[in-house]
């Protein structure tokens, strides 16, 4: 189908209700093409894609690999019931087994994230027979009634609940330390503290499950201190509480490892992926269930099940997608262009823009944290902010596109998140277009 641009942006603006939205007050860009790390517009402006649409797009967009595995599954057999036993379902499974750490060896499928995240959780309370879920503050787990009620970032706010059994605790971040912590070692030694203080005054006994990001995502790019998901894992087996790790976000390569518990080396009970298991292609996300967790289930039924769970299109996606990735070193790539190129590179730019006031990351996947004031930290915007109190992050995003990169902004914050197989002159290229936006988020300096 090949629609005029008008025509696109008529029907939109139409009959699209989009997520997150006022209706009324978004202009979505028309996008006509993408390839590897671009996509352009009706125009032929192309733009660099630091957001890799909503971080998912981890091998680029149209790899002609998964593009052509999709057609050959799509002439085989486009679907059948999640009852039967088919190739491409039974090899995906197999290949994120064999990825994901320790005996996380069954798979439960899901159509995305959220999904994931309510059957993980559905399955820790009916393992354990407990009602409560421990998450971070700092968190999103996705937009489903029970993911956004344990979502701790403010996208809660407009659908809490306050019915889903959740207890929310402070993780570590040292730059804003909840704990007034002045080292590292010192903020994981207190967050682990505090989290052993909220176990504790809960009541071990109500708890079902810890609920964590490795790496917290869209809340902030949060790389934990060496020791403190070690020091999670140690609580949760003190207390029979399942460690579910959300690595909906930063698994299949983000960070540099399949996924972010290789890099702390720690296994948890339960592990939720989507996004980078097929970058996106085709609606996919799971679960990772451990040995044990999946005892429970071997002669009494496992109460949940979705219509399109291990889809065959998005089953074919994935194995295309693992496949190519080990064949093109695209995990290893991922770390070398944190280590190389884009964490230096962010950090030079820190060095000349007074509004940097904090680079972080790993991997591809990392966030400038701007402020007003390097002294006292003062966001660039406030929590949660929008309209004029949002202007300078919005004027900042502005500068980007109008340079020809595409920006993920949350917050007072951007977040990089390339494909993790990007160029090395596209890294250069996309670092000095937002050399000169900075100079617009400088402006705002108090
Ligand atoms: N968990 C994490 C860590 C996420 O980042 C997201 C989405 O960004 C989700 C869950 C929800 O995933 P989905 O939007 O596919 O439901």
């Amino acid at each position: 189908m090949n629609a005029d641009v008008e025509t696109v942006r008529t029907a939109d603006r139409k009959h699209v209700f989009h997520s997150w939205s006022a209706q009324e007050l978004i202009d979505p860009l028309p996008v006509a093409g993408a390839e590897g790390s671009y996509f352009w517009d009706y125009e032929g402006t192309r733009y660099l894609d630091f957001s890799s649409s909503l971080v998912y797009t981890n091998i680029g967009y149209q790899h002609p690999k998964v593009v052509a595995a999709i057609q050959e599954q799509a002439a085989k057999l486009c679907t059948i019931a999640p009852g039967f036993a088919v190739d491409v379902r039974s090899e995906a499974a197999r290949l994120i087994a064999e990825r994901t750490p320790g005996d996380l060896d069954k798979i439960f499928f899901t159509n995305g994230g959220a999904e994931a995240v309510e059957n993980a959780v559905r399955m820790a309370r009916l393992h354990t027979g407990r009602p409560k879920v421990l998450s971070a503050y700092r968190s999103y787990h996705g937009a489903t009634t029970g993911a956004i009620n344990l979502t701790g970032d403010s996208r809660r706010f407009g659908n809490d609940s306050a019915t889903a059994g959740v207890v929310r605790f402070w993780g570590p971040f040292a730059y804003r330390s909840p704990f007034h912590a002045t080292t590292e070692a010192e903020e994981c030694e207190r967050a682990l503290r505090h989290l052993a203080d909220t176990i504790a005054f809960e009541g071990p006994q109500s708890i079902a499950a810890l609920i964590l990001e490795p790496v917290v995502g869209a809340a902030g790019v949060l790389v934990p201190p060496p020791g403190y998901l070690a020091g999670v894992r140690e609580l949760c087996d003190r207390y029979g509480i399942v460690f579910i790790l959300d690595e909906v976000m930063v698994g299949f390569g983000r960070i540099g490892t399949w996924f972010a518990a290789d890099h702390w080396g720690v296994t948890p009970d339960l592990l939720c992926f989507a996004k980078g298991v097929n970058s996106g292609y085709v609606p996919l996300g799971g679960v990772a269930i451990s040995a044990a967790i999946a005892a429970t289930f071997a002669r009494r039924p496992y109460p949940g099940g979705l219509t399109y769970s291990g889809h065959p299109l998005a089953c074919a996606a994935s194995v295309a997608t693992l496949t190519t990735m080990a064949e093109e070193g695209i995990v290893e790539q991922s770390a070398r262009t944190g280590a190389e190129l884009l964490g230096p590179g962010l950090r030079e730019l820190a060095e000349r823009h007074p509004s940097v006031g904090e680079v972080r990351g790993l991997g591809t996947f990392w966030a400038l944290e701007l402020v007003r004031d390097r002294q006292t930290r003062e966001p660039l915007v406030p929590y949660a902010a929008s309209g004029a109190d949002n202007a300078p992050m919005a004027e900042f995003a502005a500068a980007c596109k109008k340079g020809g990169l595409w920006p993920l902004t949350a917050g007072n914050r951007i977040h990089l998140a390339p494909a993790c197989n990007i160029a090395a002159a596209d890294v250069a290229k996309g670092l000095e277009i937002l050399d000169g936006a900075l100079s617009v988020a400088d402006a705002h300096m108090a």
